[in-house]
């Protein structure tokens, strides 16, 4: 196969060249305010359909979200308590084949902070070289000094630990929407969707 600017050439036929839509996923233990967080980003936009299950905390498949032409948002089955036999073929499969993957939305709950658990979504994340962001969730259930104490440890773990985690924490509340509306710029910054404005 050899690829030109606009076409593939296969077995001396040319085909055209259709590029991929573009991707982002969210992953975090079950019960982490997944459902409700992307169910808030997609708040003003009522045309995206965000299955949330009935029961809190029991995603089991992936469920893909398409936003308009713009992206695909991945939402992966939560793991640690509740999570499927196979998350790990799962998420490993997926990952391993994400050429169009643009960011990775890793959530973690502001109250109990990172748990041992993370670390299977980490030690993925970083074996497969997939760029990825840390979200603390629930921030308007934890008090200021839980909260801090989080965001010291997350900060920590993240400079000492991991290669592939953008620095910036986004900290947000599903029920509060705050951070959503920061995050929800973020999501359109990764995936090329930020109308950039002239400095005047
Ligand atoms: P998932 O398993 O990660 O998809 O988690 P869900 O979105 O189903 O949320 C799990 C539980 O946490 C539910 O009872 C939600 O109502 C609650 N929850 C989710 N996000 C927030 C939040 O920002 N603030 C508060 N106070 N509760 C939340």
């Amino acid at each position: 196969m050899t690829r030109t600017g606009c076409s593939e050439r296969w077995a001396g036929v040319d085909v055209p060249f259709l590029p991929l839509p573009l991707q982002v996923c969210f992953i975090g233990r079950s019960n982490v305010g997944k459902s409700s967080l992307i169910r808030a980003l997609f708040s003003l936009a009522p045309e995206v359909e965000v299955r949330v299950s009935k029961t809190p905390g029991h995603t089991k498949k992936m469920n893909f979200f398409k936003v308009g032409k713009y992206f695909t948002l991945v939402d992966m089955p939560g793991y640690g308590y509740h999570a499927p036999q196979d998350f790990v073929e799962m998420v490993e499969a997926y990952l391993q084949e994400r050429r169009n993957l643009k960011r990775t939305f890793l959530l973690v709950d502001g109250v109990v902070g990172l748990q041992k658990t993370d670390n299977i979504a980490v030690e993925m994340l970083e074996e497969f070289g997939i760029p990825y962001v840390m979200v603390l969730t629930k921030i308007d259930r934890a008090s200021r000094g839980v909260l801090l104490k989080n965001v010291l440890e997350i900060q920590e773990f993240v400079k000492e630990n991991t290669q592939g985690c953008f620095p910036q924490l986004f900290l947000v509340s599903s029920v509060e929407f705050s951070g959503v509306h920061l995050l929800r710029c973020f999501v359109a910054h990764v995936t090329g969707n930020l109308p950039t404005v002239e400095a005047s």
